[in-house]
C-alpha cells in the first residue's frame, strides 16, 4: 500500500507527487525557484504530463497557488495518479498536473509568493493603472499591527470586527481579500510587477498547452466556505461562454465569482481568469475548486499572524513554529473525514471535465 496521498511538508509532498507521476509513467520536468525551503531543501514546480504532448484536449490539474493549500492539492493530484484515472484518458487527450505553482509559500506554510504577493491578484495587466481598494486602505494598520501580543491582536481584531459590524462581514471579507496594489506588507497584495509563480505558469502553458485546442482546469484551492464542501468557482461572469461550458461540464454548481453567491470576494488577478489571454487560440473551462476549512474570522487571524512573522517577526525563530502550526491548520483540516471529503469531491471534477473534454475534441 501506498499510504495517503496527503503530506505533512512541501518536501514530501514533492516526493510522493514525482514517484506517482513516474509509477504512472507520465514525463516530468522542473522549474528551479530561486529561494529555499524550510530545511535549506530546493524548491521547484513539477509537471507531470500524460498523453500525446500534441493532444487536443488537456485536462490541467493546478495546486498550490496558494502556497499552504497545496496540502490539499497535492494530496488530490498524487491521488488521481495512484488511482490509474489517467486510463479513462481517451485518444486525443491528455492531462498535465502543475505540482506547487507557488512552492516557497507551500514550503514556508505561507499563501503568498516569496515577494509577498497573492498569486491570484497577481495576474493584472501592470502596463495600466492599479486598481484601488480605499477599504484595505482604511483598515491597512488593524490588520497589520507592529507587534503581535495579546494586546494588539484583541485590538486589531477589534477594529475589524467593528468593520464588519458596520458593514456587514461580506463587506470586510471584500475590502480585505479583493486584493491591494498599495501596501506590500499587508495581505491580499497584488506586486507591482509579475511574480516568479506567474511568469512560470505563463511558461508552462504556452510551452505545454500551445497544441491544444480545449484545455480544462482545476484549479486546488482551501479556506472559504463550510468545512470540507468544495465549492466550484468560475472567474467568468454568468452570462458568458465560458460560464456556460462549466455549467455544462460541472452541473448547476458551479458559480460565478462575479454573480455575487460565491464564497470569494470579486478580485481582479486571478490566474484562471488570465487563462484564455495566455493562449488565444485555446478554449479554457476553468473551475477553482475552493474547499472549506475554519471559520472566515479563524483565517484572517492565521494570515495576520503569519504576514506579522514574515514582516516584522523571526519566520525561523522559536515564535514561528506555533503561527506555522496556526496557519496551517486555517487551510488544511487534519482528519480523515476533511481529507476523503477532498478526494470524493475531487475525483467527481476530474472525471466531469474529462467527460468534457473528450465531448469537446469530438465535436471538432
Ligand atoms: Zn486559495
Amino acid at each position: 500500500m501506498a499510504g495517503s496521498p496527503f503530506s505533512a511538508t512541501y518536501a514530501e509532498a514533492r516526493g510522493r507527487f514525482l514517484k506517482a507521476a513516474k509509477t504512472a509513467r507520465a514525463s516530468l520536468s522542473a522549474y528551479a525557484h530561486p529561494e529555499r525551503g524550510p530545511d535549506g531543501g530546493d524548491l521547484s514546480t513539477d509537471v507531470a504530463w500524460i498523453g500525446p504532448a500534441d493532444a487536443q484536449g488537456v485536462l490541467v490539474l493546478v495546486s498550490g497557488t496558494h502556497g499552504v493549500e497545496g496540502h490539499c492539492g497535492s494530496g488530490a493530484q498524487v491521488d488521481w495518479l495512484r488511482r490509474g484515472e489517467a486510463a479513462r484518458l481517451g485518444s486525443g487527450l491528455a492531462v498535465c498536473l502543475v505540482h506547487a505553482i507557488n512552492p516557497y509559500g507551500f514550503a514556508w506554510s505561507r499563501r503568498v509568493t516569496h515577494e509577498n504577493v497573492d498569486l491570484n491578484r497577481n495576474f493584472i495587466d501592470f502596463a495600466r493603472p492599479l486598481p484601488e481598494n480605499p477599504e484595505y486602505d482604511r483598515l491597512a494598520d488593524a490588520v497589520k499591527p507592529a507587534d503581535w501580543s495579546a494586546a494588539t491582536q484583541t485590538t486589531s481584531r477589534r477594529v475589524l470586527l467593528g468593520y464588519a459590524r458596520e458593514n456587514g462581514f461580506p463587506a470586510l471579507v471584500q475590502a480585505l481579500s479583493g486584493g491591494q496594489y498599495r501596501h506590500s506588507d499587508g495581505i491580499f497584495y497584488g506586486g507591482q510587477g509579475e511574480t516568479w509563480s506567474r511568469r512560470t505558469l505563463t511558461t508552462i502553458f504556452r510551452e505545454r498547452l500551445s497544441a491544444a485546442r480545449d484545455i480544462g482546469v482545476i484549479d486546488y484551492h482551501t479556506g472559504l466556505g463550510p468545512e470540507g464542501y468544495a465549492e466550484q468557482i468560475v472567474s467568468a461572469g454568468p452570462d458568458t461562454d465560458e460560464y456556460r461550458r462549466a455549467v455544462a461540464w460541472h452541473g448547476l454548481a458551479a458559480i460565478s465569482m462575479t454573480s455575487g453567491d460565491s464564497v470569494s470576494a470579486k478580485l481582479a488577478g486571478d490566474w484562471l481568469d488570465a487563462a484564455p489571454r495566455l493562449l488565444p487560440h485555446v478554449r479554457v473551462t476553468g473551475i477553482a475548486l475552493e474547499y472549506g476549512t475554519v471559520p472566515s474570522a479563524e483565517v484572517m487571524d492565521a494570515l495576520r499572524a503569519d504576514n506579522w512573522l514574515h514582516v516584522h517577526g523571526d519566520p525561523t525563530g522559536p515564535g514561528a513554529a506555533a503561527i506555522k502550526a496556526q496557519i496551517r491548520a486555517a487551510f488544511y483540516i487534519d482528519t480523515d473525514i476533511w481529507r476523503g471529503m477532498v478526494l470524493g469531491q475531487s475525483l467527481i471534477a476530474t472525471r466531469q471535465a474529462v467527460a468534457g473534454l473528450t465531448q469537446a475534441v469530438a465535436a471538432r
